[in-house]
């Protein structure tokens, strides 16, 4: 018996994709999970997984097809699976390869064209967390290591203008917004409360400073070179720093990405703002228009929303932040929305116009239908990241690139050029910081000939709003389009003491077990704290704990965390407290 092997779905209003890569051929034998194919939409990039262990059949569709959601990719004849990855303890000096990386693939390829003296043994291009934790992990290994950043700081994207600028922003203007709005209803009267915007961006640039300089002195004690200036590569075991030339006998790109433009809407980072631009606003804006509801779009819409700005956000998906779980979306948009965020949903701009007074945007149904103009005092383009890999000597170096500009590897971060590695936001894969950073450290160990290795069915994505949205594993539609059958286990934070106690109740927690297995295949959850609740649920996915497991284990009390016991309790229906 053959089972088809489907176009999944891929988001309300998403009915086709492209095949952007066959990751198996006809005739391998995979196991459950592997991803076999690569597939694009104009919003995310997913990859098909096997259903099950099984021998791959012939390819239904071709690289570069158009496929609609249910299109047989190809068929999977149930079996003995491939080659499972080997732990790191028991094998350390063969390469693993990565769980759900791209294609089994040939070892790192040998850098027999290198220089044969080298001023370096590795040499990383790009100093945010992909690269400088693979330079650090480099030299704990005994590498000669240097980095190469442009930046006048080290950190990248996450640390000077992205993850941390943001987190303190959002916790800044959090309590601005509880000591404004709800601190009396605990019985705190502050009489007026007011904004110092001066000094909230002070307090974020002090936290920003302190993050940086971190970077800094961590570099200093492994005894990591800072080579500063603008990296490019020339080939194998050769780049140059602001033209000097430079030799190592691995090179490792980490040169993660950058904001994408959008036709139409010309950024001037004052009035049209990127992320990097709405970290730095030195008024609030009377009205903001957010274009793009996903992650960073939500977090900084609510920065300013909390600090007193009218914001609208405008997505062009029928639904918010696109692969989360959908019931959790939706609960998501119901909250923001109470909130006083202004959701637009289906929609896209087409023009950005500025004019004496701000800008005036046109709007249209994604579906088409007619215009109508908005207008803003400030707009976010926040529509999500390209990968930064042009204008430093890639192409000329003969580093194959994707359609969409990202550095293609094999499973062990190896371009088509030996010798040279990419890792983080220029390859393929969720842009994360702690994506990156683990495959910084995995490059790092497989070129000291360990087992380096990233699961990448075991990364929590975080969306750092209140409330937080956290989800790792699969969402239901995942196991639905796998045909994976599967039990849910449910509990609100209105039944959690401690959620009563600090009087913020929004939100569940949902796991998801497979029926007959019981192991944790998803873990969803939208509620207080939930980015740190996440954590015990990555571990279990990581380790391939049962619900069982996480129900059996003693939660203290009165925590946010026995929601997660209670749900995993619920996937039996046994949870106590509801
Ligand atoms: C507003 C915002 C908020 C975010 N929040 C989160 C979050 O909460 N959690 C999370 O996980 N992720 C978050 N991200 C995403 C996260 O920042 C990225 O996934 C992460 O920084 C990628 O790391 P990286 O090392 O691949 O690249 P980057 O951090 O982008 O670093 C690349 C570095 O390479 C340097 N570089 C590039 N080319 C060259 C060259 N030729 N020579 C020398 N130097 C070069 C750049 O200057 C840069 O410093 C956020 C991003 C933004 C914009």
């Amino acid at each position: 018996m053959t089972i088809d092997i489907k176009v999944p779905t891929l988001g309300e209003s998403v009915t086709t994709a492209t095949v952007s890569k066959w990751l198996k051929q006809p005739g391998d034998a995979v196991n459950a999970d592997d991803p076999i194919a690569e597939l694009e939409t104009d919003k995310v990039s997913v990859e098909v997984p096997a259903p099950q262990a099984g021998v791959l059949g012939a390819h239904a569709v071709k690289e570069g097809d158009e496929v609609e959601v249910g299109t047989v990719l190809t068929t999977l004849t149930p079996g003995a699976g491939g080659q499972k990855a080997a732990p790191a303890a028991t094998s350390p000096a063969k390469p693993a390869p990565a769980a759900t990386a791209p294609a089994a693939a040939p070892a790192p390829k040998a850098a027999a064209e290198a220089p044969a003296e080298t001023d370096y043994d590795v040499i990383v291009i790009g100093a945010g967390p992909g690269g400088y934790v693979c330079a650090i992990r480099a030299a704990q290994l005994g590498f000669k290591v240097a980095c190469v950043e442009k930046r006048a700081t080290l950190g990248g994207t996450c640390l000077n203008v992205g993850c941390i600028p943001s987190k303190a922003l959002l916790q800044q203007s959090e309590n601005f917004h509880a000591a404004k709005d709800e601190y009396a209803d605990m019985g705190i009267i502050i009489d007026s409360v007011k904004l110092d915007l001066a000094k909230m961006m002070a307090r974020k640039q002090s936290v920003v400073e302190a993050n940086v300089k971190g970077v800094e002195f961590l570099f200093k004690k492994n005894k990591v070179t800072w080579l500063k200036g603008t990296g490019k590569v020339e080939g194998t075991g050769r780049i140059t720093v602001d033209g000097k030339p430079v030799t190592a006998k691995h090179i490792v790109i980490a040169s993660g990405s950058d904001s994408a433009g959008l036709p139409g809407v010309e950024v001037d980072e004052k009035q049209i703002v990127t992320s990097t631009g709405a970290l730095e606003l030195s008024a609030v804006p009377r009205k903001l228009v957010v274009i793009g509801g996903g992650v960073i779009g939500l977090e900084l819409g609510s920065v300013w929303h909390r600090l007193g700005a009218d914001v609208t956000v405008i997505e062009y998906l029928d639904r918010l932040v696109p692969g989360t779980d959908n019931e959790v979306a939706k609960t998501f948009q119901r909250i923001l929305t109470k909130q006083g965020l202004k959701m637009k949903l289906g929609h896209k701009v087409t023009r950005a116009e500025k004019n004496a007074k701000g800008v005036t945007l046109t709007v249209e149904p994604a579906k088409g239908g007619a215009a109508e103009t908005l207008e803003a005092d400030v707009v976010l383009l926040a529509i999500g990241r390209t990968a930064a890999s042009k204008g430093f000597g890639l192409e000329e170096a003969g580093i194959e690139l994707d359609k969409r500009g990202r550095i293609v590897t094999d499973a062990h971060y190896a371009t088509s050029v030996p010798g040279i590695y990419a890792i983080g936001d220029v390859i393929a894969g969720p842009m994360l910081a702690h994506k990156a950073e683990e495959e910084g450290v995995a490059v790092a160990e497989l070129l000291a000939g360990q087992a380096g290795h990233v699961n990448y069915g075991a990364i929590p994505a975080v969306v750092y709003t209140w409330p937080e949205v956290a989800t790792v594993g699969k969402t239901e539609e995942n196991l639905k389009e796998e045909g994976v059958s599967y039990k849910v286990g449910k509990f609100p934070f209105t039944a959690n003491g401690r959620a009563r106690a600090i009087g913020m109740t929004d939100g569940f927690v949902k796991v998801l077990a497979d029926a007959t297995t019981d192991q944790v295949l998803g873990v969803h959850i939208i509620g207080p704290m939930a980015g740190e609740l996440i954590a015990e649920c990555t571990m279990a996915i990581e380790f391939g704990a049962s619900s069982e497991d996480i129900a059996r284990t003693c939660h203290a009390h009165p925590t946010l965390s026995e929601a997660v016991k209670e749900a995993a309790l619920d996937v039996d229906k046994r949870a106590i407290h509801i």
